[in-house]
């Protein structure tokens, strides 16, 4: 297939970028844009593409329309179609070459070949995105700019091009332009000319949108953002996303997160999801959130450290998702985001946090059930439902505005987070999970919810497995980690050497939370580095028995592949 010999190039580039990388170069080196010679290279090794594709569960995401309106359906379905224009931006944002490959592999007719393709659209390209980007088709790395630069241009290239030429570098910087070579120079093209031919399109399906809804703060984002696609600067309709009220309709769509952009992380990649609010979640937080001052007056620290100035709030969006595009659709579904990242709008108006309920209760059911049913005493398992999962995540999320954010240290104004520096993510993550569930406790203790310890407590620890299961290395991975084996210490879990189950000792868990949580708030009420560094290194190691049980999961799926739900007719 001629295709292969094509991507060999990139290949051949990637490493010399990668030895340039490991020789840990930081000096600008003179380009030297002598095309490369392809080489021919080995196939890689038979990819196993079922094994691969199980470990996307393919899940059909539940909605309820029942409450939505006709003309909010209508609505709903523009607001897919500029989805869908946003969605072919990314594709040609993963790779220069993506489309041509996927469109080559779309024609083979073997059975092979099939399943590849239905990896492709998983991963957004030839890569595999559970397995760092190694190529599974073909044999060519993916370059570290993406789809976002020249695919032979290295960081050093483009940090003294920048260097030389001032006048460009706000825009060869910019989160909205990709770099082309255009004549023997570099040019920093914005994405409203580079992707005009989706743009337009998409623009105008929001119009339509915007021309069907009742709903003003809909209208007026929609019609901004319409008009911003394709200008180029997105500060005005993200504040007027900020300020989306009384509509069950939730649309995300634009250029946002740089993870794709691996070369400089600059290049912000498209996506776009639309969503419905979920009302009986909605009335859940703000419950949570009404005793939140309250809560915060009793945690378990010295009264010293309890109240606590914090920045701009963030709001928080239950939905069920209904569609999704791009970026947030690429390998591993996100199931929770925070948004827009533009430090303007987050100053003026703080930012949007947008969980998606039925992404969560689809994951739960692909990999968190079979989990529990592996890793749990026959007895606990009746108690594990997405009812009690769901719970601790909202006041996870809750958890993370409570305790110590900014503090004074010698006169010094500063926060948790630029004192604890790399040790902060897992000590927060561990936190947010603990005061959860201190939270949950509390109020049920109040009767401000009903008692439900037993379901709690086992999902809760089935939970733990799932976090673990990719690690220590990543900070909810560390986290959970940690929880486990200070809660184990204090006798709240136990473990069955025998039949290699785990169960809760419900008596021990509320004064193992309650010190478990002490600890970890003072943590970050002195905002000490070397406790907390103490603390992961006595907590943070996996021990022998979840490193067994972690083995015996290997075949449960690690994610969910979304099935839409069909949208009724709106007529
Ligand atoms: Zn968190």
């Amino acid at each position: 297939m001629k295709w292969i010999a094509l991507i060999d190039i990139g290949l051949w580039l990637g490493l010399i970028f990668a030895a340039c990388l490991l020789a840990g170069c930081s000096q600008p080196e003179t380009p030297s844009p002598s095309p490369p010679q392809p080489e021919s290279r080995p196939a890689p090794a038979e990819f196993d593409v079922a094994k691969a594709l199980a470990r996307y569960q393919p899940v059909q995401l539940e909605c309820d329309f029942k409450s939505l309106k006709p003309d909010e359906l209508k609505t709903i379905g523009w607001l897919i179609q500029a989805c869908r224009e946003v969605d072919e931006i990314f594709w040609r944002q993963v790779h220069p070459r993506n489309v041509e490959l996927r469109d080559a592999l779309a024609r083979q007719e073997d059975a092979r070949s099939k399943k590849l393709y239905e990896y492709l659209l998983i991963n957004y390209g030839p890569f595999d995105r559970l397995n760092h980007d190694e190529p599974f088709f073909g044999t060519a790395r993916k370059p570290l700019g993406a789809g976002f630069y020249p695919e032979d241009m290295t960081r050093a290239e483009f940090q003294e091009w920048v260097r030389a030429h001032p006048d460009q570098a706000a825009a060869f910087k910019s989160n909205f332009t990709v770099i082309r070579r255009e004549g023997g120079q570099l040019a920093a093209v914005p994405y409203g000319r580079e992707y005009r031919d989706f743009l337009v399109p998409a623009a105008e399906a929001l119009r339509q949108a915007a021309k069907t809804t009742r709903n003003v703060s809909l209208r007026k984002y929609l019609e901004l953002r319409a008009r911003d696609l394709l200008g180029g600067d997105y500060f005005e309709s993200d504040l007027a996303w900020m300020d989306l009220d009384g509509t069950p309709i939730e649309i995300v769509v634009g250029p946002y997160e740089v993870y794709e952009d691996k070369l400089v992380g600059y290049k912000a990649a498209f996506e776009a999801l639309v969503a419905v609010r979920d009302p009986e979640a909605s009335r859940r937080l703000s419950l949570y959130a009404r005793h939140l001052p309250e809560l915060e007056r009793q945690l378990p620290v010295p009264e010293r450290y309890r109240t606590h100035p914090r920045g701009t709030s963030s709001p928080i969006s239950v939905v069920d998702q209904i569609y999704s595009a791009g970026d947030l659709r690429a390998g591993v579904q996100t199931s929770a985001f925070n948004l827009p990242n533009d430090e303007r709008v987050r100053q003026a108006k703080g930012s949007k946090k947008v969980m998606l309920k039925n992404i969560m209760a689809a994951k739960f059911k692909a990999a968190l059930l079979p989990i529990a049913g592996r890793v749990l005493e026959p007895d606990q398992l009746p108690r594990v439902g997405f009812g009690p999962f769901f719970d601790h995540v909202l006041s996870h999320e809750l958890s993370h505005g409570m305790g110590p954010g900014k503090l004074v240290i010698e006169g010094r104004e500063t926060t948790v987070g630029a004192e604890l520096r790399d040790l902060y993510p897992a000590i927060e993550e561990a936190k947010a999970d603990t005061l959860g569930l201190w939270v949950q406790l509390r109020l049920m203790d109040g009767k401000v919810i009903p008692e439900n310890r037993p379901a709690l407590f086992a999902t809760y620890l089935a939970g733990i497995f799932r976090s673990v299961r990719f690690g220590v290395a990543e900070a909810h991975g560390l986290g959970t980690m940690m929880q486990y084996n200070y809660l184990k210490q204090m006798g709240a879990i136990r473990y069955d050497l025998k039949t290699g189950r785990y169960a809760v000792v419900p008596e021990r868990m509320a004064p193992g939370v309650e010190a478990l949580a002490r600890e970890l708030l003072l943590i970050e009420a002195t905002a000490d580095y070397d406790s907390a560094r103490a603390f992961i290194r006595a907590n943070g190691a996996m021990p022998p028995e979840v490193r067994l049980t972690l083995e015996t999961l290997a075949d449960i799926p690690t994610d969910i592949r979304p099935i839409f739900p069909a949208l009724p007719t709106a007529d």
